[in-house]
């Protein structure tokens, strides 16, 4: 058994040599057999699953919504959240018990918490049936791992990153939208966040392989491109060549595929020339999802976020006064170390001055190795969700009234598949990211139609084909 010791990095070679072309295996060693991969956590994680199903794939296996038919199974785990991991351990029981009554089936853990040291030695210790645990910096070894265990348990995790790689097959989730990474990892070490250290520092990929990707993706027929990364709007800000995430955008915007979108946006980093871009081209998305963490500037210090409330609402107001018909979604933590009452109201005035059409909330709970971890959790979990209670009832008001102000209005919507609430319905997404559930023909899958909004309710539209 490989010991890990993830202080000790398998350190990659660093500039100007970054950048190595994938080596692809191809085998029909698991012909006939099958795989069963579960993802947690973030659009990040899901695009990282595209990437091992290709890998899975391409050694011959078929993909299995039953665990229990598979030969190789795979977890691509979540380290954001305590109960993420939770989840990932409980999940792991039954796992250990199918390898009781089979032992030939071929185990592997990756994703941000096999990232994690503690993780990793609880493994060792308690969960000796894992063969494999890779890492975010080494997914395209998989193959390689797999073919090669011999029933040990294999560790091979990269406590720094690497190359970025390219030349990746993916395979993607759906036929109509794709996730392209534009850059990997994140320098920002808000002090609340494992993913600086699960992901490593921001690597943006060159410019000219993100738009072959594009052009690639419209040539098969892809509608809506999403440019992913920890904090997009830091794109190329490690490469030191003459383009930034404004020049990117618009370099996407040219390829004339019909929708982009991006995620996540971090508002230290959105300048006006990134404004200006995507008011300019229809084909780029008027929906920003910009997390706001905290209203209050002593909390943001805090967390380490790197603005204050006032720049905040200034940003917004940009992008309302630039951007025709925007959307805004955000992120906010509740109950953050020494958060009080006032620096609580702090958020709830800035969630009543933007009026998001959206939010994810969430109640703080510390991730060990951050800086807020050694901070004193001093914040009663009775008052953290007393607070999460009131943020949500007035998120889901606004979120409600934006809903509401749609009713009547013909809006275009891209379809991308059956509503699952209702077979006789579609479903799909405005410009601006709102789900629509539209009363249309199925063969308006993987178009853009106009729908007229006939109803709203808190998560959601009805509407009708135009
Ligand atoms: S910007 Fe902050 S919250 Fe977002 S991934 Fe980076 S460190 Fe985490």
């Amino acid at each position: 058994m490989n010991v890990p010791d993830l202080k000790k990095a398998k350190i990659r070679t660093n500039k100007p040599s970054l950048y190595k072309d994938v080596l692809k295996i191809n085998s029909d060693i698991f012909k006939g057999q099958k795989y069963f991969l579960k993802t947690y956590g973030c659009q990040m994680n899901v695009h990282d699953s595209e990437q091992i199903r290709a890998i899975l794939e391409n050694l011959g296996l078929e993909e299995t919504e039953i665990m229990e038919e598979a030969r190789v199974i795979v977890l691509n785990t979540c380290a954001i959240r305590e109960n993420a991991h939770d989840k990932v351990f409980g999940y792991l029981g039954r796992i250990k018990h199918l390898k009781k009554e089979h032992p030939d089936i071929i185990v592997a853990l990756g994703g941000c918490m096999s990232q994690e040291e503690s993780v990793v030695n609880e493994i060792i210790k308690r969960h000796p049936y894992i063969n494999i645990v890779f890492g975010t910096h080494n997914i395209h070894e998989l193959g390689n791992l797999i073919l090669n265990n011999h029933k040990d348990q294999d560790i091979e995790v990269y406590s720094e990153e690497g190359c970025v790689y390219e030349g990746m097959d993916y395979q993607r989730d759906s036929k109509i939208t794709a996730w392209v990474n534009i850059m990997y990892g994140c320098d920002k070490f808000c002090t609340y966040c494992i993913v600086p250290y699960t992901r490593g520092k921001e690597r943006s990929r060159k410019m000219e392989e993100i738009i072959k990707e594009v052009n690639l993706l419209k040539e098969e027929g892809y509608q809506e491109v999403t440019l992913l990364g920890q904090n997009v709007n830091a794109y190329g800000n490690d490469l030191n060549l003459n383009y930034n995430f404004a020049t990117l955008l618009e370099e996407v915007a040219k390829t004339n595929i019909p929708r982009i979108r991006f995620v996540t946006s971090h508002p230290w980093n959105f300048t006006s020339e990134m404004i200006d871009i995507i008011s300019k081209y229809d084909n780029i998305m008027p929906y920003i999802h910009l997390p706001l963490q905290s209203g209050s500037n002593r909390i943001l210090k805090l967390m380490g976020r790197r603005y204050t409330k006032e720049e905040y609402l200034d940003l917004v107001s940009k992008l309302k006064s630039k951007i025709k018909d925007v959307m805004i979604t955000t992120d906010i933590i509740v109950g953050f170390p020494n958060e009080t009452e006032q620096d609580f109201q702090d958020t709830l005035d800035v969630v009543n001055k933007v009026k998001y059409d959206g939010a994810y909330t969430f109640i703080y709970s510390p991730r060990e190795g951050t800086p807020a971890s050694k901070m004193p959790d001093n914040v009663t979990l009775e008052e953290k969700e007393k607070r999460l209670q009131r943020l949500n009832e007035i998120i889901n008001q606004y979120s409600k009234e934006s809903n509401e102000r749609l009713i009547g209005k013909v809006e275009e919507v891209l379809i991308l598949g059956e509503s699952e609430k209702d077979l006789n319905k579609v479903y799909g997404y405005t410009k601006g990211m709102k789900l629509v559930n539209v009363e249309a023909k199925k063969d308006v899958i993987g178009k853009t139609i106009n729908v007229l909004i006939t109803d709203a309710k808190s998560f959601s539209l009805d509407g009708k084909e135009n």
